[in-house]
Parts: structure tokens; sequence; C-alpha cells
């Protein structure tokens, strides 16, 4: 399961890669809206983390110009700013759910479950079942 991780700071970034990946998520990491913008045009992903603070363009600027690009991939925003209005923008703009820093890992691992579970199609979780 390989996820898009864009977070400019790049201590935090390394932390959360090595989380998931001890998870079982294989995560790409981008350090501006630029390179996320770059690395979803290559590579299928199953789910993007995106910073709502990037230095070359806001994190929902980069979420709008996605969804723009028909880029459908479930967005999970990550922010420091937690206020209502704040929330309503992000998921107006197209993400899919939102997480306040600071944060603990365990949440995060949780909502990332959460949304893949809702995008997975019927005809996977079928067959999912007959391998177990
Ligand atoms: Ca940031």
């Amino acid at each position: 399961m390989r996820l898009l991780l864009v977070e400019d700071d790049v201590e935090l970034a390394n932390g959360l890669a090595s989380s998931l990946a001890q998870a079982g998520y294989e995560a790409d990491i981008a350090h501006d809206g630029r390179a996320a913008m770059a690395a979803c045009a290559d590579a299928g992903y199953s789910l993007i983390i995106l910073d709502r603070g990037l230095p070359d363009m806001a994190g929902l600027e980069a979420l709008r110009r996605l969804r723009l690009g028909a880029v459908k991939t479930p967005v999970l925003i990550l922010t420091a700013r937690d206020e209502t209005q704040d929330r309503v923008a992000g998921l107006d703009m197209g993400g899919d759910d939102y997480l306040a820093k600071p944060f603990v890992v365990a949440e995060l691992e949780a909502r990332i479950r959460a949304l893949l579970r809702r995008g997975e199609p019927v005809g996977a979780t079928l067959s999912f079942g007959l391998v177990h």
C-alpha cells in the first residue's frame, strides 16, 4: 500500500514515514506542493496525507489543483490550525478527513485505515475475504 506524505517539516515527515513503514505502508515524501503534484502525476497512491502549510503553496491550493486534475485519491489533511472554519474549508476543497497537530500517530493510523476501508471496491473486499 503506497501513501504520499506531503509535509515540509523534514523531521516530522521522516518520523511519520518510518511509523507508517512499521504499520506496513510504503510512504513517499514530498516536501512541497510542486513535488506533491509531480508525485501524483507519476504514481498511483492509495492515500495522500497533506500538510496545510507548505512553503510554495497552501496545502489547500495543492489539493484544489489535484482535484481539478481529476486526482480522486483520498486526502487526509494535517494542520496546525483547528478552527471549525479551517476544517470546513479543507473538507469543502476536496479533503476526506482532517487531523490537527499535534496528533498521536495511533490516531493518524486509525484514520488512514478508515479512509482506505472506505475506498475499497466491493470486489476487492470479497476476494480478500476468500483468501482468509
Ligand atoms: Ca508545514
